[in-house]
C-alpha cells in the first residue's frame, strides 16, 4: 500500500470522528506529521478531544492548520496586525509561518500585545484566518536566527514540496516480518571527533550526526562503507548538537546526494549554521579546500525538520524518535529511537553532562523503554574527575585575582558555543559581587552571536537565567564590562595599545585556530599573563601541546613561520566543561530508568572508552563495549 492510498483511508477515517457539518477538511503528510487543513480552526480549538480522538484512532501525530483559502495575504495581514495592537506592547517584528498558518508577533510587553483576556489575539483570527503567537523579542538581536527566518520564508514554497516529499516517504509501506536492529560507528569510535554512527533496520537508515575532526588527521567519518551507500539511500539525519565535531559534514552529505530532512532542535538548526559557516571561513582562509558551499548549508537549513524535547515523531516507517535535553550546549539533546513498535530502544546520549550548570538543566535520565545507549566518554578515564562548578568558579577567581596582581591579561580560547556563555555568566557575577577587580572582557569570534541565539531560544535555558535575561537590568550578558570584537581593526588595537588588566575569551576552543592564536603570538612571552583552558584539548591540537607544557611554538603569521615562546602561566580550570565527568558518567548510568541491557561507549580517547566499558560491565551489571570504527554491532 502507497502513501496515497494511505492518506485516502485516513481521511475516511478522520470524517468518521468528525461531526458531518466539518466535512470542509483535507489532510496531507507534511514531514513526519498529518495535517487537517479547516476553515474552521475554532471547533477544534474549542474541541480538543478531538484531535487527541483522531491522533489516538489513527496512530499519528496531527496537526490542525487553517485552510489557506481563509488566511489574508500576509502583507495585507502585517499592516492590520500593526493596527490592532496598541503601539505600548513594542511590537519588534511580525513574523508568517506558511508551514503552519501562523503569525508570530515579537513585543517588547507580550502581555499588551495579547490584550485583556486574549482579546486582540482572537481578533486577529477571526478577521484574518492566521493563529496567531505573541512572543517575548529576544534581549540581544541574532543576525543567524534572522536570515533563517528570512531564508525559511523566502524558500517557503519549495520547502512545503520538501515536506510534502518526506511526508510521503515516511509513510510507505514497510515489511515488517524477520525485522533487525544494526548501528556501524562510522566515526568517533575510540577518538573524539568525526562523530556518525548509522543506525539501520530492515526498512530504513538513519545517520546520527555526521562531524568533521578539528585536529589535524583524518577529517572525515568512514562515508565510503558499503553499509552507508549513496547518500540518497540514507532515510535521515538526526543530529545531536551543533559542534562541529558532530555537524560539520552534514552540509557535505547534501552536496553529494542527501535530500532527506535533518532532525534536530531549532537552536541546534541555528547554531549549526554559525558554526559551518564560520569553518568555511576559516578553511578557506587558510588556503585549505572546504568540502563544500555555503549554498549547501543553506540547503540543509531548508531541510532541517525542528524537534522540541519530549515530542515523539515518527521519521521512518519502523523508526520513532525522540529528542530529550543533554545538558551540553544549547539544543543539545539525546535521541532515543522506537524501533517497529517496542521491537528495540536504544538511545544517543550525544555530548552530555548531568550536572545542573550556570546555562542549563542537566541531562534527562528517564525514557519511556530502553534496552541499548550510546554513550560518550570524552571523561571516561579512571582519573577524569572535574572540580564541581562551585570549585570552578573559586579556581577562575584566583587565577583572574593573581594575574591582575601583577598587571597581566588573560587568554580563554573557547568554543564560541557553551563554555564561552558560562564563563561569561561567571566572569560576570565574579565582578558584579567585587570579587575581582572590574575589567574590560573582550569577546572575540562569533561569542556575541552565539550568546544572541542563546537568548533567542530562552525555553532552552535553565529557569534561573531564563528569568534573569529578561530583566533588563539583570540581564548577565548585557553588562558594561563584555566588548565585542567585531573587526580586526579592534583587536589590533587592543593587541597594540598595552591596556593592562583584560581578559580576552576567544575561538576556537582547541587553540588550532581562530583568533585566539593572535592574542597568544602577542602576549605568550610574557610571563605576567596567563592562559585559561576551560574546554577539552584534543590530542595533536595546539591546546593539548600547550597543556602538556611546550615552551615553544612555530606558529605560522601572515605566511611566515613564527616562533613564539611561552612563559606565559598555562592554567587549566576543568570544572566548565559540558561533559560529564568520569563520576556523573557512572552515576548517570545508576540512575537512568530503566536501566539499559548494553552501553556502547564513543566519543572518547580508546583507553577511556575501553576503562569505562570494563568499569560498568564489572560493576554495573551492564554489558559495555567500546567498538572500533568501521565496526558494526547488531542489537536484535
Ligand atoms: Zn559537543
Amino acid at each position: 500500500m502507497g502513501s496515497k492510498s494511505n492518506l485516502k483511508e485516513l481521511k475516511a477515517r478522520i470524517e468518521d470522528i468528525l461531526p458531518s457539518s466539518l466535512s470542509d477538511i483535507f489532510v496531507e503528510f507534511e514531514g513526519p506529521e498529518l495535517i487537517l487543513y479547516t476553515r474552521d480552526v475554532d471547533y477544534f480549538a474549542e474541541n480538543t478531544t478531538v484531535i487527541k480522538n483522531i491522533a489516538k484512532a489513527i496512530r499519528k501525530r496531527v496537526v490542525i492548520r487553517p485552510d489557506p483559502d481563509i488566511l489574508v495575504d500576509a502583507t495585507e495581514a502585517e499592516r492590520v496586525i500593526k493596527e490592532m495592537i496598541p503601539e505600548e506592547a513594542g511590537v519588534q517584528a511580525i513574523i508568517f509561518d506558511d508551514d503552519l498558518g501562523e503569525v508570530s508577533i515579537e513585543a517588547l510587553s507580550p502581555g499588551v500585545a495579547i490584550g485583556k483576556l486574549g482579546q486582540n489575539l482572537n481578533k486577529i483570527k477571526l478577521k484574518l484566518g492566521w493563529i496567531p503567537k505573541v512572543i517575548r523579542a529576544p534581549p540581544i538581536n541574532s543576525k543567524t536566527v534572522n536570515d533563517v527566518r528570512k531564508y525559511l520564508y523566502e524558500n517557503r514554497l519549495e520547502r512545503k514540496e520538501f515536506l510534502k516529499t518526506v511526508g510521503n516517504h515516511i509513510h510507505r509501506s514497510a515489511d515488517m516480518s524477520d525485522i533487525w536492529v544494526r548501528t556501524v560507528f562510522l566515526g568517533g569510535a575510540r577518538e573524539v571527533g568525526r562523530s556518525a554512527t548509522l543506525l539501520m533496520t530492515k526498512n530504513s537508515k538513519v545517520l546520527v550526526d555526521c562531524g568533521l575532526n578539528v585536529s589535524a588527521g583524518k577529517i572525515s567519518p568512514h562515508l565510503e562503507l558499503p553499509d552507508v551507500g549513496t547518500f540518497d539511500s540514507i532515510d535521515a539525519v538526526v543530529l545531536t548538537h551543533a559542534h562541529l565535531d558532530h555537524s560539520g559534514l552534514i552540509p557535505f552529505l547534501v552536496k553529494y546526494g542527501f535530500d532527506g530532512p535533518i532532525y534536530t532542535t531549532q537552536p541546534t538548526r541555528d547554531m549549526a549554521a554559525l558554526l559551518q559557516l564560520d569553518y568555511l571561513k576559516v578553511a578557506v582562509g587558510d588556503g585549505g579546500r572546504a568540502p563544500y558551499d555555503s549554498e549547501d548549508i543553506r540547503k540543509q537549513v531548508l531541510h532541517t525538520i525542528p524537534v522540541k524535547y519530549g515530542d515523539t515523531t515518527g521519521i521512518a516507517p519502523d523508526i520513532r524518535l525522540t529528542l530529550h535535553n543533554a545538558g551540553h550546549i544549547i539544543g543539545s539533546a539525546m535521541a532515543h529511537f522506537h524501533i517497529a513498535d517496542g521491537f528495540y530502544n536504544i538511545a544517543f546520549t550525544g555530548d552530555m553532562k548531568f550536572e545542573n550548570t550556570w546555562l542549563f538543566n542537566r541531562a534527562e535520565k528517564k525514557f519511556p523503554r530502553l534496552e541499548a545507549l550510546i554513550m560518550e566518554s570524552t571523561y571516561g578515564g579512571p582519573n577524569d574527575f572535574q572540580p564541581t562548578h562551585t570549585e570552578a568558579k573559586e579556581d577562575l577567581k584566583q587565577i583572574i585575582e593573581r594575574t591582575f596582581n601583577r598587571g597581566g591579561k588573560i587568554i580563554i580560547p573557547v568554543f564560541a558555543v557553551g563554555r564561552s556563555q558560562e564563563v561569561m555568566l561567571v566572569i560576570e557575577e565574579l565582578m558584579r559581587e567585587g570579587s575581582i577587580e572590574e575589567a574590560p572582557v573582550y569577546l572575540d569570534g562569533m561569542i556575541l552571536e552565539a550568546t544572541a541565539i542563546h537568548t533567542a531560544y530562552p525555553e532552552y535555558l535553565n529557569s534561573d537565567l531564563r528569568a534573569k535575561i529578561f530583566h533588563q537590568n539583570q540581564n548577565p550578558f548585557l553588562s558594561s564590562i563584555f566588548h565585542n570584537v567585531d573587526s580586526p581593526q579592534v583587536r589590533k588595537q587592543i593587541l597594540e595599545e598595552n591596556i593592562d588588566k583584560c581578559i580576552v575569551l576567544a575561538t576556537s576552543g582547541m587553540m588550532n585556530g581562530g583568533p585566539v592564536l593572535e592574542y597568544l603570538k602577542q602576549w605568550a612571552h610574557d610571563e605576567t599573563n596567563s592562559l585559561v583552558f576551560v574546554g577539552y584539548q584534543a590530542v595533536d591540537t595546539i591546546g593539548n601541546k600547550l597543556q602538556k607544557g611546550t615552551k615553544e611554538l612555530i606558529l605560522n603569521d601572515k605566511g611566515t613561520q613564527k616562533t613564539v615562546e611561552i612563559n606565559l602561566e598555562v592554567n587549566t580550570c576543568d570544572g566548565f566543561s559540558g561533559h560529564s565527568d568520569r563520576h556523573q558518567l557512572l552515576r548517570y548510568l545508576r540512575k537512568v530508568t530503566p536501566k539499559p541491557k548494553r552501553v556502547i561507549f564513543v566519543h572518547g580517547e580508546e583507553s577511556k572508552s575501553i576503562d569505562i566499558s570494563q568499569t560498568v560491565s564489572r560493576k554495573l551489571g551492564i554489558d559495555g563495549y567500546a567498538p572500533y570504527n568501521m565496526e558494526a554491532l547488531r542489537y536484535k
